[in-house]
């Protein structure tokens, strides 16, 4: 798909060169080279006896001689005769009275090739190991040679949109990142729209989600709609082994881009570059830093009118210097997440496209028995099963075809804990809507945005994303109470449904003692300790980074504080259950049909009636 620039390999010439040469040599030679002459061993005979003959040499199966009149100066003889060898028991006595040598091997003139080579041979080597010398070290220097040297281009490859035909068609679901995109390509398509008003569009945007989900489709898709060039590159391209290296492909890629605009500009896997440096200066890995801080620089010395558009990718956003997602850099984050039941079933048609298939086959099942599945597993899913068919010698592939290999392939990440049993699913869907009852039913809770038993990669199997109407500087004693209430309703709806507990609590767990802590030893907000602080934080950015300061006996009353409060949220949420069981079970078998409900749907049922 990607079209690396057309560059005739070096070798290439070389062997045309070799292959004249050849030829060349091979008439040269017939007509200068030692010539070869059969004759009769009584013409043999005839010349020793006429003392014509200098040298013998006596081989297995046959005798060579060569005439005196035929040898130079050097010895070198212009025409070997061969003879057949004869039972002749008077040989060496004739040799020996005409004065033959037949001690030494015929000296037969070297071929033509052979002198040739023997003169240019080692400075045909030396040229082409300094050239290969030459070529690897303007590389590395990222073509700062000229442009007389311009072999060391960065390795960015350009893809040409007809060539490619990625479009957002053939990316299914994921219509949020889709939709941010398309802005992206509307600008590049109409700069003069934004430049007239003054706007200017982000310089960059950063694609995030797990492996797989389609972010590398993403930016082909846009390249392939804007209709513009794109350099498309990998952070682990950036890498070499030299310090300094990284950071001049950088600055090469980015001149490219900019004699290019507009075009894309796309990072793949940019934590490899972009992971976060560390203050210790012993990093000893000042060559990645560079390479970084190169990027930066470059990010922001180019005109984001211009149109150069940097799109990147990461699957672990967390661990991203912080100065690459500041503005005027990737101050656009397009999360890519796991597809949803829909999203599943659109990506099974978008491939199903691509092979032949039966009435039997029902994608909506498929989709409902992967979740968790990626994009690329689905796609690897179709994949199996129309080779399944294969091998079973069918023309078509059905529906048993895509089971067999859901399993198949499911097998991979089963281990990952990515894929729920339908019991398991069940389990949470209760608990989310347990969190999501609970926080709804009580007055000073953030509302409802979001519920999924999507599976995440990070581990978790479902969240409840709550979001504040407006931003919140200060939290009340209720406020937090109440949180603390929200993040046990998930323990506790399991307990009311099924009567036991599963280790799905456990993230509640760690949140609601944070909470309940922070309020006994740093807010002052318990009955026993007034505003007496227990704790000191030692770093405002890293929450967990506190120390007691308290006597160890105090230290015993804070835990019972702590887990006081605790308890009697865990109670509070339970009552709220109770007291709203038929709505727990609706929206549970809701949320478990859907995977995914917004609070809008959630609202609507809850206050249905
Ligand atoms: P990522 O870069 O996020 O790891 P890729 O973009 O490389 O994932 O996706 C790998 C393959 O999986 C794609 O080439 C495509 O075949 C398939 N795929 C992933 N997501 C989708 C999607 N949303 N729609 C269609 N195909 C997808
Ligand atoms: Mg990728
Ligand atoms: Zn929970």
């Amino acid at each position: 798909m990607q079209k690396p620039a057309n560059k005739k390999p070096f070798i290439f010439y070389y062997l045309i060169v070799l292959a004249v040469v050849i030829v060349l040599n091979i008439i040269v030679s017939s007509v200068f080279g030692t010539k070869t002459k059969e004759v009769s061993y009584s013409d043999f005979v005839q010349l020793t006896n006429d003392n014509q003959v200098a040298i013998v040499e006596v081989q297995e199966d046959q005798i060579a001689f060569a005439l005196k009149s035929d040898t130079d100066g050097n010895n070198n003889v212009s025409e070997v005769y061969v003879t057949g060898r004869m039972d002749d028991p008077d040989l060496m006595e004739r040799l020996e009275t005409h004065g033959v040598d037949y001690t030494k091997t015929i000296p037969t003139r070297p071929s033509w090739l052979m002198s040739l080579l023997s003169f240019f041979g080692p400075i045909i080597i030396l040229v082409v190991l300094g050239t290969f010398l030459i070529n690897r070290m303007t590389k590395k220097m990222g073509g700062g040679m000229g442009n007389a040297m311009s072999f060391g281009k960065s390795n960015a490859k350009i893809y040409v949109q007809a060539t490619d035909g990625i479009k957002f068609k053939d990316v299914a679901g994921e219509d949020e990142a889709k939709e941010a995109l398309t802005e992206i390509v509307d600008f590049l398509h109409n700069p003069g729209k934004y430049a007239e008003i003054g706007a200017s569009m982000p310089k960059g945007a950063l694609l995030v989600g797990p492996p797989g989900t389609g972010k590398t489709l993403l930016a082909k898709a846009v390249a392939g709609e804007a209709n513009v060039p794109f350099f498309s590159i990998s952070g682990s391209e950036f890498v070499e082994m030299f310090v300094g290296m990284g950071a001049a492909k950088v600055r090469d890629l980015f001149k490219q881009a900019n004699d290019k605009a507009p075009c894309i500009v796309f990072i793949d896997e940019i934590d490899t570059i972009g992971k976060k440096r560390d203050g210790s200066g012993f990093s000893g890995n000042d060559e990645r830093e560079q390479t970084l801080n190169q990027l930066l620089t470059e990010m922001d010395g180019f005109d984001g009118r211009k149109g150069v558009i940097i799109l990147a990718a990461t699957n672990r956003p967390e661990s991203l210097d912080k100065a690459l997602l500041r503005p005027g850099r990737f101050d656009r984050r397009i999360p890519v997440e796991l597809p949803d039941l829909a999203g599943r079933e659109a990506i099974l048609r978008v491939h199903g496209r691509k092979v032949k298939l039966d009435s039997t086959v029902d994608f909506k099942a498929i989709a409902r028995a992967t979740a968790g599945a990626s994009g690329a597993e689905l796609a690897n899913i179709v994949n199996e099963a129309a080779l399944r068919a294969v091998r079973n010698d069918r023309k078509v592939v059905s529906q048993g075809d895509l089971e067999e290999s859901v399993e198949v392939v499911i097998a991979g990440y089963q281990r990952k804990n990515a894929v729920i049993s339908p019991r398991e699913k069940q389990i949470v869907a209760y608990h989310e809507i347990g969190h999501a009852l609970v926080a709804a039913k009580q007055t000073e809770s953030a509302p409802v945005h979001k519920i999924t038993i999507v599976p995440r990669t990070s581990g978790a199997l479902g969240y409840t994303m709550q979001v504040d109407e407006e931003e919140k500087a200060l939290m009340t004693k209720e406020e937090a109470f109440n949180k603390v209430a929200t993040l046990t309703g998930g323990r506790a709806a399991e307990e009311l449904i099924f009567g036991t507990f599963t280790t799905g609590a456990s993230n509640d767990i760690e949140q609601a003692t944070k909470i309940a802590r922070a309020m006994v030893t740093r807010f002052g907000m318990s009955k026993n300790f007034d505003m007496m602080a227990l704790e000191t934080v030692n770093n405002p950015y890293l929450s967990a980074d506190t120390s007691l300061t308290c006597s160890d006996e105090s230290a015993g009353k804070v835990d019972e504080e702590v887990l006081s409060i605790i308890r009697s949220a865990h109670e509070k949420a339970i009552e709220i259950l109770k007291g709203n069981m038929q709505k727990l079970n609706e929206l549970s078998q809701y949320l478990l049909e859907q995977e995914t409900i917004t609070g809008e749907e959630f609202m609507e049922i809850l206050n249905r009636e």
